[in-house]
């Protein structure tokens, strides 16, 4: 099972992730938090990444598919994926067709959730007082101007996935309005289909 979760920040794709990653078994890929570790980790990737992500800009597709390429041939990712904030570029999306072609395989379900865009800035304000609260640093790109930058991003690069994926009949559209347990019951509706 092969699954990508689009949606722009904020939209509660990690909350998501994290339960279907417990109840399907299958591991999540965050490119995100993927760079984030090379970030700190202070390797090549990261040192170029850094400030790209600081702006809340997008790192280069090249850098970004090689790390999800080098990923997806680890063994637990043999049974399937899930994959958070990649591909964000439609560049970034014929590079994953392409790779996943090679090794026969297939993107099997695009669960997109949708969200208001006014919410969303409600959202941010609260993940930033949560982390705060919790005595942990927030990320560099968590305040409101990067936030929205970031939204005009995901508006423009990224949301031209939609139509690329609906053409391929792959795409589901799920309400991220609702609580975590009600999106979390419509993911299920969607991937009970593809449990194998
Ligand atoms: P969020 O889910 O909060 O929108 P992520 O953690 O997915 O953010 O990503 C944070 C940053 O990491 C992005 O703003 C971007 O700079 C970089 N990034 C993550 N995934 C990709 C990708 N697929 N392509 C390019 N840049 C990416």
């Amino acid at each position: 099972m092969i699954v990508i979760f689009l949606g722009p920040p904020g939209a509660g794709k990690g909350t998501q992730a994290a339960h279907i990653v417990k109840k399907y078994g299958v591991p999540q890929l965050s490119t995100g938090d993927m760079l984030r570790s090379a970030v700190a980790a202070q390797t090549p990737v990261g040192a170029k990444a850094k400030a790209v992500m600081d702006a809340g800009n997008l790192v280069s597709d090249d850098i970004v598919a090689a790390i999800v390429e080098e990923r997806i041939e680890q063994d637990d990712c043999a049974p399937g994926f899930l994959l958070d904030g990649f591909p964000r570029t439609i560049v970034q999306a014929e590079m994953l067709d392409a790779m996943l072609t090679k090794k026969e395989r297939g993107v099997d379900v695009v669960i997109e959730l949708r969200v208001d865009e006014e919410a969303l800035l409600g959202r941010l304000r609260r993940r930033i007082d949560e982390t705060l609260a919790r005595g942990d640093k927030r990320r560099k790109d968590d305040n409101e101007d990067t936030f929205k930058y970031r939204l005009q991003v995901y508006c423009d690069q990224t949301a031209p996935l939609i139509p690329y994926y609906e053409k391929q009949g792959k795409l589901k559209a799920v309400d991220g309005m609702g609580s975590v347990e009600a999106v979390s019951a419509e993911i299920d509706v969607i991937l009970d289909h593809f449990r194998r």
